[in-house]
């Protein structure tokens, strides 16, 4: 159990932000799982409700209080879409900080998250034995896709289509880097992202090449951990911290003007959770709030900071993008990465509902695959009334989820991220 009297705090700090909602139900139209479940106590009205009693809650029904909260993908259209304000990712967060405080992790998040995560060197390990033998117990689906699925019946997987770990992740490809400045006269600190350095280094490729290209120097430091979103989606506020710590360790060796991310998970997390959740010391939280101000997404950098233009070209390529909720509902950010695919001498075609929810939620879309499943499978079917052949978005989680949606449909087209189309032009 945590420490009471921090507890307590955030008991204090959930009430205080829970006072803003004035319960006008606006969050319910906007809600993805509400759409499919129709479930009052999954919309953000329903829960907040909940949480105005969370004390009593969780001592009368903590498993009834656990489940309703994590039936969230934490995609934050609520609060984007909020007229009063409220705050809706910190008090979810900090509603699932206070059931772990109390509860405790269960065993296999506990194994996962500070056995794991908090050991970079022994994740990396665990990650490479697991691309080694993957063969034994997958079999490949889709090669437009690289999509795979499980071999025998396992509950877990199910009927999931998925992207396998790299056989060569972007840590052994490119172990560090550390370039000076070229013709643009900036350097920034590439932050890798797990999803990226296992399964898609070739995004991570990529950035590398497109930064090169434009003569921005890069400082990529070796031990970079994960960026800490899983853990604090599951209220583990302790490994949490520890991360930032060790991520924080490892940028504060070089110097850098912008640091970058092609992750838009990974860019929200380091933007806007990571000064406002971390519970640790004073001087590190100022240098967190230091480091906000200087973090874009890669699509960002290169449109708003190197002004790389659209061009208009018929024929090319034909390219729709899917807004990840952590780029358009945390950030703000849609134009860039359409104008990028623009500049890639694409043809863009904006498919329906571009910007609703993918369904994957990180840990949701394991809790809860079917309703994953049946958002994910309203996503893919937009993607593929819009006829392209590419299915593009700025997340590596998105494009996890996509690819499973799209595979399972037998869609006969491929998911690639702005930047790998951007790098493919140069
Ligand atoms: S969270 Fe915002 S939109 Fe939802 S009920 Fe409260 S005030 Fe209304
Ligand atoms: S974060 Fe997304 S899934 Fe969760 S309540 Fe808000 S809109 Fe619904
Ligand atoms: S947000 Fe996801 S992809 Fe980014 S570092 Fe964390 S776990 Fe990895």
């Amino acid at each position: 159990m945590a420490d009471i009297n921090k507890l307590a705090q955030m008991f204090k700090e959930l009430d205080d932000q829970l006072v803003n909602c004035m319960k006008c139900g606006m969050c319910q139209a906007v809600c993805p799982v509400f759409a499919e479940s129709g479930r009052e106590t999954d919309v953000t009205r329903g829960k907040l409700a909940l949480l105005e009693g969370l004390a009593n809650e969780m001592l009368e029904d903590p498993e009834g209080v656990n489940e309703k909260l994590n039936r969230c993908l934490l995609c934050g259209t609520c609060q984007a879409n909020c007229p009063s304000g409220v705050s809706v990712m910190d008090i979810f967060l900090k509603a699932r900080a206070i059931m772990t405080g109390y509860f405790g992790l269960s065993p296999i998040k506990r194994t996962i998250f500070r056995g794991m995560l908090k050991n970079p060197k022994l994740f990396n390990t665990l990650t490479g034995m697991g691309a080694k033998f993957q063969g034994v117990f997958t079999k490949k689906v889709d090669d437009m896709l690289g999509s795979s699925c499980a071999r025998f019946n396992a509950p877990v997987i199910r009927d999931r289509h998925f992207n396998t770990l790299a056989t060569k992740p972007l840590h052994k490809i490119v172990p560090e880097l550390d370039t000076p400045a070229g013709k643009s006269g900036i350097k920034v600190a590439f932050y890798v992202g797990c999803v990226i350095d296992k399964i898609y280094p070739q995004v991570g490729e990529a950035i590398l090449k497109v930064l090169k290209h434009h003569g921005v120097g890069v400082f990529m430091p070796s031990g970079q951990a994960c960026c800490g979103i899983p853990a604090l989606s599951s209220g583990d506020t302790d490994t949490f911290d520890t991360l930032i710590g060790i991520n924080m360790d490892r940028l504060r060796s070089g110097e850098f003007d912008y640091l970058v991310t092609g992750c838009a998970t990974c860019t929200a997390t380091i933007k806007e959770l990571w000064p406002r959740m971390y519970g640790g010391d004073a001087a590190l939280k100022y240098d967190l709030e230091q480091l906000e101000k200087k973090t874009l997404d890669i699509s960002q950098f290169l449109v708003d900071i190197l002004k790389i233009e659209s061009k208009e070209i018929k024929g090319g390529r034909g390219v729709t993008y899917h807004d990840p909720c952590h780029l358009k509902n945390s950030l703000g950010v849609t134009a860039q990465p359409r104008t990028l695919v623009k500049a890639a001498g694409c043809d863009f075609t904006e498919m329906a509902e571009a910007g609703t929810c993918c369904g994957c939620g990180g840990s949701f879309n394991i809790a809860h695959y079917d309703m994953s499943k049946k958002i994910g499978s309203r996503k893919a079917d937009n993607i593929m009334a819009s006829g392209v052949q590419t299915a593009a978005t700025s997340c590596p989680a998105c494009m996890l989820q996509i690819t499973d949606m799209l595979s399972q449909k037998n869609a006969k087209m491929d998911v690639k991220h702005v930047i790998e189309l951007y790098a493919e032009s140069l």
